[in-house]
């Protein structure tokens, strides 16, 4: 069974102090020309990962704007959930192929979440259908579209797909009518959905994990859970997952130590519905690190949850972000609102964050993971210079309203 997520209510009003005014107007005329507009966003899970976070507050975003938005989860078998990991991972070049069971597999869980949607007395009356990734990518194959304009909305690097995986993929984006990356050269260069348009994503400066929080109970927060706040600490948070090499940050974090007195590692990860890699991941980090206490590791299942990572991102000397691929990394704009300066990987979507000298330093490896650390940990002043263009930049270009803007405008140009 498909599962419609419940999510909160959110007034539009209230991001006008702190969003600016140039995105604000457009948004609020665009949703006024698309009132009563009905959309379906369909993920493959509710919690864990950038498109939950962003979607979690989208959704209520539109309703507020006069939109009527619905965000549903497919459904599937833990097979299915490991084969579109393969899926995933594929896409952002990895080598394995996927086999004909594998594929059969795929497209049966398809073939069943299309019959179910399909059934449903609502589902003719959507205008527009946004289908995140590839887990749900093939439901419009099995199904009369209908009057309704499909968007996919791909949030992982996909310039170099692995070239069997796409070849099997691509005829499945026929039905669409736009396609949507974060950023040109992701949309591989053989596509054939009519439109590709770009759009980042984007934070939401106001939900739990991003609003302000005094020091005082940010330190109180990491306190509970073993952190010891007034010792200096560096932090990852991300999923378990060897595109975010939480080993090469573990690797990175050993070289600093020595200089920096009492420095203390956190790795925070969430599990996903969708991502069973994730817990081998985390056994081999357990493993890694278990007798160096202070390193510590923390999951969303163990009570680290949306205000614990508003308190690391805050109070954390530097964070890092170790990606050797990436989709975006809500987690780098979510850092740099906070005022916190960043080391992250040179990949996908994290150098149209952190530009320019703005908000921290790109690394390429782990030597220079360990020597930016190190650096900014010894240069507080340098650091907060970078946090503070950081956080101006994320306020200009990467908070929610930007990019329901650019939703609703590419809604309105598919409406005509
Ligand atoms: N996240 C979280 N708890 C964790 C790990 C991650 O809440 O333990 C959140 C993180 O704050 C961010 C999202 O999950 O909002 C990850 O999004 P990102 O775009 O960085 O990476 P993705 O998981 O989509 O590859």
């Amino acid at each position: 069974m498909l599962q419609t997520v419940d999510v909160g209510e959110l007034s539009a009003a209230a991001y006008r102090s702190v969003v600016p005014d140039e995105i604000m107007d457009p948004l609020l005329d665009v949703a006024r020309r698309l009132r009563g507009a009905r959309v379906l966003h369909l993920s493959a899970t509710p919690y864990g990962g950038g498109v939950s976070e962003l979607l979690r507050s989208a959704v209520p975003l539109y309703n507020d704007l006069g939109i009527a938005a619905t965000w549903r989860i497919i459904s599937g078998t833990p097979p299915f959930f490991s084969v579109t990991k393969k899926l995933h991972n594929a896409l952002q070049g990895a080598s394995t192929p996927i086999t004909a069971e594998e594929r059969a597999l795929y497209e049966q869980t398809a073939r069943q979440n299309a019959a179910e949607l399909a059934a449903e007395d609502d589902f003719a009356r959507y205008d527009f259908v946004f289908v995140h990734d590839p887990q749900p990518i093939a439901i419009p194959s099995f199904l009369d579209a209908g009057d309704a304009s499909w968007i996919w909305r791909c949030h992982i690097d996909t310039a170099e797909p692995n070239p069997q995986v796409w070849d099997y993929l691509r005829p499945f984006l026929a039905p669409y009518d736009a396609t949507v990356f974060t950023m040109a050269q992701f949309a591989p260069p053989d596509l054939e959905a009519g439109r590709v348009d770009i759009m980042p994503p984007a934070i939401d400066p106001l939900s739990p994990k991003n609003m302000s929080l005094d020091d005082r109970t940010a330190q109180a927060v990491l306190n509970w859970i073993g952190i010891e706040p007034h010792r200096p600490l560096v932090t990852q948070v991300s999923r378990f997952d060897p595109w975010k090499d939480p080993l090469g940050v573990i690797e990175a974090y050993r070289m600093v130590r020595p200089s920096v007195p009492g420095l203390q590692l956190a790795m925070v990860g969430s599990m996903a519905l969708d991502d069973p890699e994730a817990w081998d991941i985390y056994r081999a980090i357990s493993v890694a690190t278990k007798d160096e206490e202070d390193i510590h590791l923390f999951t969303n299942l163990t009570g680290v949850g949306n205000v614990e990572v508003n308190a690391f991102q805050r109070m954390s000397s530097v964070m890092v972000q170790k990606s050797i691929r990436e989709g975006f990394g809500l987690v780098v704009s979510e850092a740099l609102w906070k005022g916190t300066p960043i080391v992250a990987g040179r990949a996908g979507g994290i150098p149209l964050q952190v530009a320019d000298g703005q908000g921290g330093v790109l690394v390429d490896s782990v030597a220079g993971c360990a020597e930016a650390l190190a650096a900014l940990l010894a240069d507080p002043a340098r650091a907060a210079g970078l946090a503070a263009s950081g956080h101006e930049r994320v306020r200009r270009h990467f908070l929610l309203p930007r990019l329901l803007l650019d939703e609703l405008v590419l809604l309105e140009g598919l409406a005509r």
